[in-house]
């Protein structure tokens, strides 16, 4: 099979690699982006996600789709409330349209950003299964189809499980200690009507003895609810999944002093499956090597206890393409620019997750957390 050469090759279309290649864009610079999955349509795409005005807005004004993403935003969806394991209200505001984190369905955005590129630029059902140098700065990357191409600037914007990253690092993601069970309830005003008070209009959390429920009531009318627990690393092995009472059964079976509009959350469910929450040491990083870099989670996955992973995606992607943009010709001094501002920037942000996930699963979660929400935005 021959091997086609691209002067910028994108692994990954998640929310960074895709802001990456639409900056690029806007500024003229030709660029491919490689994904595994088979088409744009190929996985819902779930889970709102805010997006904040230091980092995932500051990315969406330099790809120059800033209006239209406030056309998607999921108005009331800034509401949030705290509660505690026997169902007491300890926190509990509207959304007045006013706060700096409007929330949108994760799928929107991406086709948000999915429609801002020309056509061609994502080729589909490329899974990447290795890369190596060519010693010039050039890399080769190779597929799981058994094509390979050749490129001069090797993004890696593939997530948690990089096949880019061992490049650069031979860091791995950790087990952070917490397992999540999500289930989902669809229709919840009809089908769910006490659920959906529980939830309320935009996100919410349920803490207490070292464990949680997070969740969100998603644009489409259904609930998302992650139930967090501290667990070993094989606990949800010990679970089968494809059975629906018996898993639902096997996760309450740790909340059963909890309130029982909370334990509905899951004993509800129309749906239910699992994931082990991962992360980088807090402070990944790597010394320059020429002509490959990470972005978003390839670079520095954390727990998702600060919001800030696919913020940061973003940003990571607008931010390297306006230094490419901004060193015609010396992609060394662009990249060092890119990563010279990412490491301090995304270690401050890991560090705060990995805060926040000893604050909430910490003996007195519920109170920290009740301060932190209510002694105002200075605390925040
Ligand atoms: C439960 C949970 C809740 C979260 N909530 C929030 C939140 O509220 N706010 C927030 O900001 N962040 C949140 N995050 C974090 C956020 O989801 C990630 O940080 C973000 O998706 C990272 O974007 P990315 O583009 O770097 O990687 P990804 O979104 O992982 O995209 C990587 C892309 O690369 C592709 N890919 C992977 N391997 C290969 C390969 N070998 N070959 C080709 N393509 C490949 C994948 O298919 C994917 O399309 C949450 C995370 C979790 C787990």
């Amino acid at each position: 099979m021959s091997t086609t050469h691209f002067p910028i090759a994108i692994i990954g279309a998640g929310l960074g690699g895709l802001t990456a290649a639409r900056v690029l864009h806007v500024h003229g610079i030709e660029l491919a982006i490689f994904e595994l999955e088979a088409s744009a349509a190929a996985r819902t795409q779930g889970g709102m996600l805010d997006i904040h005005e230091t980092n995932g807005q500051k990315a969406l004004h330099a790809a120059g789709l800033h209006d239209d993403f406030l056309k998607i935003v999921h108005e009331g969806g800034q509401a949030m409330r705290l509660l505690g394991p026997d169902g007491t209200v300890h926190v509990a505001e509207e959304d007045d349209g006013t706060g700096g984190r409007p929330e949108v369905d994760r799928g929107d955005l991406r086709d948000l950003l999915l429609g801002s590129l020309p056509g061609g630029t994502i080729h589909w059902g490329r899974k990447v299964t290795g890369a190596r140098t060519l010693g010039d700065g050039r890399h080769e990357v190779t597929f799981a189809d058994g094509s390979a191409i050749t490129t001069d600037l090797l993004i890696g914007a593939d997530g948690a499980w990089s096949r880019i990253r061992p490049l650069v690092s031979s860091a791995w993601p950790a087990y952070t200690g917490i397992s999540f069970v999500e289930t989902d309830l669809f229709d919840a005003d009809t089908r769910h009507p006490r659920s959906a008070a529980v939830i309320g209009g935009g996100f919410f959390i349920a803490l207490g003895h070292e464990r949680g429920v997070l969740a969100h009531r998603e644009s489409d009318g259904s609930l998302h609810v992650y139930t967090a627990l501290k667990a070993d690393e094989g606990w949800l092995d010990t679970v089968d999944f494809t059975d629906q009472a018996a898993a639902k059964a096997a996760v309450l079976a740790h909340f059963e002093d909890w309130d029982e509009g909370l334990r509905a959350l899951v004993a509800d469910a129309d749906t239910i499956t699992s994931r082990r929450i991962h992360a980088l040491p807090v402070g990944h990083r790597w010394h320059r090597v020429p002509g490959v870099t990470l972005l978003g989670d390839a670079a520095h996955v954390m727990s998702p206890f600060a919001g800030e992973g696919a913020n940061l995606a973003m940003l990571d992607g607008a931010e390297l393409a306006l230094a490419i943009a901004a060193h015609p010709g010396d992609t060394e001094a662009a990249l060092a620019a890119y990563e010279e501002a990412l490491f301090p920037r995304s270690e401050e942000s890991a560090a705060e997750s990995a805060a926040n996930l000893d604050t909430m699963f910490g003996e007195c979660g519920l109170e920290q957390m009740v301060a932190f929400f209510t002694s105002g935005p200075a605390a925040q």
